[in-house]
């Protein structure tokens, strides 16, 4: 079960790959009460973006944390940074209509500027490689959709950056045994994920926002003229309060429990590997149209990170590697003699729509469910919030309601009926 300092019992306490090489921030515990403008509940990249854009904006910032800067998706993801939304253009305009589609994919495309010009501006060293993001075709049936998507960016938006691959221009790229076509967006890149996130709390604590590591929130308690954050090590009173607590909300925040869906994702890093650009050449990101998204990279000290598979329980598997390996295998069987030296997991929070849910209830506001591309959308979150805190909602509106329906049941009922629904898609996969 999810315990009240957001780590799942499922084997995600370890750390990832990522925490070698990563200066931690070593930020103090809370240990008096204090008060702020507004309150942040969470440092992954939602909360510490939220820090950032209101410090940034004349508001004072504390910020909790139940474990670490980084502990939870933020510093242990697939480190993609893919533009755009979960959904392509054409589901954007089926969805939203033409207008609000353009809006939307331009406001994505804020977010990648957002943390390029914080990579730039900070000197913010996340081993940063701008060599775009490919959507690789998982099956032959998959390829038309990528090319109506080429086209709907090329024609629709106006886009530059992507375009469709055939099988072969992806085999010239990537030395995959599964090649059927996939888009190639050349505004993608690929981050550390960790260091960025350290980065960002770095940025925002210059800037004078407060960061708290090991204070995990217990209670969140409207009062007659804010809010009362109840924290191991005391209390924090503050005009608003931000849950940024993505996959596991429910501690401090049980209204937001069915927004998303926790799903546990595995990845492996290999051994460092001579010829790894005959892999995947040019620092390309890559993932895939299955349902179950396989993803894959080559970091800056030339190991292969792959993950792949998901698992909609919190039980871990045998062996990490023992379960990315026939994912990894599929893909690269070349990969069959390769050294595996670390594998580690994490929890992806999905929503019912793929788009993340958003959202401000009088003095709460949130961000979560980012379903796979917070790496770039979190900035617009944070963004969003910080502004709507000087009252200009504008954007917060444009967010909210992108995500409407939660996840039927209760917190217990929903995950059961949730995972055989998710098990069949994945299920289709293998077809
Ligand atoms: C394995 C994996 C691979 C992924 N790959 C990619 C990718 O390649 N590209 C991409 O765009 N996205 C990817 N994602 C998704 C991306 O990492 C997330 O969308 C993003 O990191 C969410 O950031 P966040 O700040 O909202 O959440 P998190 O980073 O999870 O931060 C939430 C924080 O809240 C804290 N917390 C929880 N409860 C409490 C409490 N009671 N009190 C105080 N603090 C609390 C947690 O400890 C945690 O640090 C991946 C995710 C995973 C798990």
């Amino acid at each position: 079960m999810p315990d009240r300092r957001g780590g799942s019992g499922a084997g995600f306490e370890m750390s990832s790959y990522y925490a070698i090489g990563a200066r931690p921030l070593a930020a103090p515990r809370l240990s008096s009460d204090e008060r702020a403008d507004v309150v942040i509940i969470g440092a992954g990249y939602t909360g510490l973006w939220t820090a950032l854009e209101c410090v940034r904006r004349g508001l004072s910032a504390v910020v909790l944390e139940a474990r670490s800067v980084g502990f939870g998706a933020s510093g242990r993801n697939g480190g993609q940074a893919i533009p755009g939304w979960r959904k392509g253009v054409p589901d954007l305009i089926r969805t939203f209509g033409a207008e609000r589609a353009r809006r939307l994919f331009a406001l994505s495309e804020e977010a990648r500027r957002s943390v390029l010009s914080l990579i730039a501006e900070e000197g913010l060293e996340c081993d940063l490689r701008q060599g775009g993001h490919l959507l690789a075709a998982a099956r032959r049936r998959d390829v038309e959709g990528l090319k109506r998507e080429a086209e709907a960016l090329a024609s629709f938006i106006g886009y530059g950056e992507a375009r469709f691959l055939t099988a072969e221009d992806v085999r010239e790229r990537v030395a995959s045994a599964r090649s059927f076509g996939g888009l190639l967006d050349m505004g993608g890149f690929q981050i550390h994920p960790l260091k960025f996130a350290l980065g960002l709390a770095r940025a925002a604590l210059r800037r004078g926002a407060r960061i708290y590591e090991e204070s995990p929130v217990l209670e969140i308690e409207a009062t007659s003229n804010g809010v009362r954050i109840r924290a191991e090590g005391g209390d924090v009173r503050a005009d608003h309060a931000v849950v940024a607590c993505d996959a596991l909300p429910g501690g401090p925040a049980p209204w937001l429990a069915s927004a998303v869906m926790p799903v546990a994702a595995y990845q492996i890093a290999t051994e460092p590997l001579a010829g790894a650009d005959q892999l995947i050449r040019g620092g390309l990101a890559v993932s895939d149209t299955r349902f179950a998204v396989n993803y894959y990279r080559i970091s800056a000290d030339n190991r292969l990170i792959f993950g792949g598979g998901e698992r909609y329980t919190v039980r871990p598997p045998a062996t990490i590697e023992g379960f990315v390996r026939p994912f990894l295998e599929e893909v690269f069987p070349q990969a069959r003699d390769l050294r595996i030296e670390h594998a580690w997991g994490g929890l992806v929070s999905i929503t019912r729509s793929r788009f993340p849910d958003v959202g401000r209830e009088g003095r709460l506001l949130h961000a979560l469910g980012f379903s796979g591309q917070g790496v770039l959308l979190t900035a617009l979150a944070g963004r969003a919030m910080a502004e709507d805190l000087i009252g200009r909602p504008d954007m917060l509106r444009e967010m909210e309601g992108l995500s409407p329906s939660r996840f039927p049941g209760g917190e217990f009922l929903r995950s059961p009926l949730y995972s055989v629904g998710m098990l069949y898609h994945a299920a289709r996969d293998r077809l």
